[in-house]
C-alpha cells in the first residue's frame, strides 16, 4: 500500500507523514530529507543539490527520478510507504507511473493538501527544523526549548535557508507553475482525496486514518 502526499511547502505533508508512518509502520520517503542528508554528508548529489535547494528551485527531474527509482526497489517498502515531496513535476509523475507499473505496490491513494498562500508564508516563516531528526516545529512551540522534544538533541533547531521569506515566495510560485499541474495529471484517479490543510493537525490525521483504513479493507 502507498500514499502520495501532495501539496505546497508548508501544507503539513511532512507532519502528517510522520504520524501515519508511526501508526502503520509505513516507510516515510521525503525527497527533501534525502537531499538534505546528502548535503549534510557532502556527497556528489549533495554538492549538486545544495545551491538549487537554497535558492528554492527544483532539483532536475533526472536526478530526482534516479533517487526514487533506487529507493522504491528497497524490499521493506512492500509493507507500505508514503511519498512526501515526490512527484513535483508532470515528468516525475509519468516516471512514477512507469515504476508503479513495474513494481506493483497494490492499492494506494493521493492526498492533496490545500492551504491558502498567506497561511503557507506565515507557517514557513515560523517553522524550524531539528538538524538531527529532521522533525519540523513551529517556532511558537519550541521558542524556549533547548532540546528537541522528539529526539532530545541539544541546540539543534535551525531555520532552513529555503524558509526565508523571499525564497518561500519563489518556492510557492514554482509550486503553482510547475507542481500544481500534477494534480490535473491525476484528476481522473478515483483515489484522489482533497485534504483541507487549514484544519487542526489531529482533524487532518483522522481524515487520513479513515482513508488508510478504507484502503486496507481493499488490500
Ligand atoms: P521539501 O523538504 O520537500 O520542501 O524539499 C526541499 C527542496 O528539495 C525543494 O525546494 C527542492 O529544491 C528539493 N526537492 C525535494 N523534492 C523534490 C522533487 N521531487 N523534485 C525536485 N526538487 C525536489
Amino acid at each position: 500500500m502507498y500514499l502520495i502526499l501532495f501539496g505546497a511547502p508548508g501544507a503539513g505533508k511532512g507532519t502528517q507523514a510522520k504520524i501515519i508512518s508511526q501508526k502503520y509502520g509505513f516507510e516515510h520517503i521525503s525527497t527533501g530529507d534525502i537531499l538534505r542528508e546528502s548535503v549534510k554528508k557532502g556527497t556528489p548529489l549533495g554538492k549538486k543539490a545544495h545551491e538549487i535547494m537554497s535558492s528554492g528551485q527544483l532539483v532536475p527531474d533526472d536526478i530526482m527520478i534516479g533517487i526514487i527509482k533506487e529507493k522504491l526497489s528497497e524490499p521493506q517498502l512492500r509493507d507500505g510507504f508514503i511519498l512526501d515531496g515526490f512527484p513535483r513535476t508532470v515528468s516525475q509523475a509519468e516516471a512514477l507511473d512507469r515504476l508503479f507499473g513495474e513494481l506493483q505496490f497494490g492499492v494506494g491513494a493521493i492526498l492533496v493538501f490545500q492551504v491558502d498562500e498567506e497561511e503557507l508564508v506565515n507557517r514557513l516563516a515560523r517553522r524550524r527544523a531539528c538538524r538531527e531528526c529532521n522533525n519540523i516545529f513551529s517556532n511558537d512551540v519550541i521558542n524556549n526549548l533547548t532540546e528537541c522534544p522528539v529526539c532530545g538533541a541539544k541546540y539543534s533547531f535551525y531555520q532552513r535557508p529555503d524558509d526565508d521569506e523571499s525564497v518561500i515566495r519563489r518556492r510557492l510560485k514554482i509550486f503553482i507553475d510547475t507542481t500544481l499541474p500534477v494534480v490535473n495529471y491525476y484528476k481522473d484517479l478515483k483515489d484522489l482525496h482533497r485534504i483541507n490543510g487549514l484544519r487542526p493537525i489531529e482533524e487532518v490525521t483522522s481524515q487520513i486514518f479513515e482513508i488508510v483504513e478504507e484502503l486496507k479493507s481493499r488490500s
